[in-house]
């Protein structure tokens, strides 16, 4: 009692008839899962070596000849990889997590205002006053999982502090319009050439620069937003120009409010 996983396109030809044409996926299904699962349980057999390894490297400091700046230099070079290592298992786990469960998000209230307001503070003691960061949002609840909203625009915050120069401004903002709820998140950085736009979402892509930057990113930030998005019935949409600076929006439908949909008579 096998099941088949099947692709229909349905194609319109004639007056009223249709041709409808079905493929087999069921491999390219199982390939995908296989390949889910084992960089799920790669990451998960990583984890344990790595905080071993960072937690030695760190009893290792107190034997350091503080004078030596040649082992100082390889020690910190060594930790920072560990750390970075670290960094990518870790976001690793966390796609593959939201990759491979179903959609059993824990829905609770969740209040917008409150939530990037703590994240505009996370930010600002990130930046440490070399950026204005600006927060604006409404006070309404919206039904989803704390933990996960608050990663997908952590992301998007920590992203436009971290790649806007010293002096620049961010602005985040939560507003409800006629169709939907939105979060956007703009920075006057350098911006990003449109040709990048429709890749920044995939896995470990980032644009050239950041990758020589020491911004020390894993390239799965923005993949793990557009997952936690789609999750919540919501999606991500990216504006930039070079040179001015970037825009990324979060835009959910009404029904996520936890009121349930506003009366079209207000
Ligand atoms: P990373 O860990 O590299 O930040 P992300 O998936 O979060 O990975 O972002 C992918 C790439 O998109 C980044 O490496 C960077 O090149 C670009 N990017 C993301 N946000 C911004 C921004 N606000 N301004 C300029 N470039 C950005």
């Amino acid at each position: 009692n096998q099941s088949v996983a099947l692709e229909m396109t349905i194609t319109p030809f004639g007056n009223d008839e249709r041709l409808i044409t079905a493929r087999d996926i069921t491999h390219i299904e199982h390939l995908e899962r296989m390949r889910k699962d084992f960089v799920a349980n790669v990451s998960h057999e990583l984890k344990t070596p790595l905080t071993v390894l960072i937690g030695y490297l760190e009893t290792l400091i107190d034997y350091s000849d503080e004078s030596d700046n040649r082992w100082l230099r390889i020690y910190h070079q060594m930790q920072s990889q560990a750390v970075r290592m670290q960094d990518l298992v870790h976001d690793l786990l966390i796609l593959t997590r939201l990759e491979t469960t179903e959609i059993n998000v824990k829905e609770q209230p969740v209040n917008l205002k409150q939530l990037l307001e703590h994240l505009a503070a996370e930010a600002r003691s990130f930046s440490n006053g070399r950026h204005e960061i600006q927060i604006s949002a409404i006070d309404i609840e919206i039904d989803g999982c704390y933990d996960e909203l608050s990663s997908a625009f952590s992301n998007l915050i920590f992203n436009a502090v971290k790649y806007t120069p010293e002096g620049g401004r961010v602005d985040i903002t939560g507003y409800r319009d006629k169709t939907s709820i939105r979060v956007d998140v703009i920075d006057n950085g350098p911006g990003i050439d449109q040709k990048h736009i429709p890749h920044l979402t995939e896995r470990f892509y980032r644009v050239d620069a950041s990758r020589k930057s020491d911004t020390g990113g894993t390239g799965l930030g923005l993949a793990i937003t557009k997952h936690i998005l789609m999750r919540h019935n919501g999606h991500l949409l990216i504006e930039s120009k070079l040179g001015y600076g970037s825009k990324f929006s979060c835009e959910f439908p009404l029904s996520v409010l936890s009121s349930g949909l506003p009366d079209p008579s207000n």
